[in-house]
């Protein structure tokens, strides 16, 4: 049993811009749809907006935690 693994750094890259294209994310290992899960912050209607996903991959059970941040990119 491996637990929670982890995405390789090369892996949450090609995540990440799957996302930032309006993509829906597949997993780089084995090309399942991931499961996007919002992690609310619990604070929208204040200035602090800030959002998080939690992608899953159903298959192998990696997971990469998205941070999502309105109106900025970097
Ligand atoms: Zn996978």
């Amino acid at each position: 049993m491996e637990g929670h693994a982890q995405f390789e750094p090369d892996e949450q890259r090609t995540i990440r811009e799957q996302v930032a294209r309006g993509e829906k994310p597949v997993c780089p290992r084995d090309g399942t749809p991931m499961t996007v899960r919002s992690i609310g912050g619990g604070s929208f209607g204040l200035g602090y907006a800030r959002r998080r996903e939690w992608l899953i991959c159903p298959t192998c059970r990696r997971s990469l935690i998205f941070d999502l941040k309105r109106g900025t990119r970097n």
